[in-house]
């Protein structure tokens, strides 16, 4: 990936960047998490993906068993998109294209605290910690500007 090239993104991953305050499975997931929140946060595309994106995928080839092979993930993405679009009132969908700005930043962690993306976050086991974080108010985030109301 170079500057100028889209941001690969599975569908859960559009949830994770919400909550998202330097916690993950490896210093080396959370390297590639910093680097590409703080990508999208600077205006960078996102194209949505199928499979492993550019978040995981170097975990993903380093590890033997790594947990996006876990079959409970792909209905995480599915679900993910499918209510991220619902919020949206548009259809999102594999190689679609989007940009986090401020607007957008705003209304997903606001329905991300009002519960509705709760059924993909069932899925998954961060998320008492996710919806902490998000129920105080986002505290320490990194997927905003220096001056974002959150
Ligand atoms: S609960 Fe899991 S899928 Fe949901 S935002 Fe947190 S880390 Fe991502």
């Amino acid at each position: 990936m170079t500057d100028g090239e889209a941001v690969r993104l599975r569908g859960h991953h559009l949830l994770c960047l919400l909550t998202y305050k330097g916690l993950g499975y490896s210093p080396a997931f959370v390297a590639g998490m910093t680097a590409t929140v703080a990508r999208l946060v600077a205006g960078a595309t996102a194209e949505i993906v199928e499979g492993p994106d550019d978040i995981c995928e170097p975990l993903c080839r380093a590890e033997q068993n790594p947990h996006c092979h876990e079959t409970t993930v792909p209905e995480r993405d599915r679900r993910a998109l499918s209510l991220v679009a619902g919020v949206l009132g548009c259809t999102l969908g594999i190689g679609d294209r989007l940009v986090f700005d401020e607007t957008l930043r705003t209304r997903l962690r606001a329905a991300y605290r009002n519960g509705a993306f709760e059924p993909a976050c069932a899925l998954c086991e961060w998320q008492p910690l996710c919806r902490d974080i998000a129920a105080s108010g986002y505290p320490d985030t990194l997927f905003r500007t220096s001056g974002e109301t959150i």
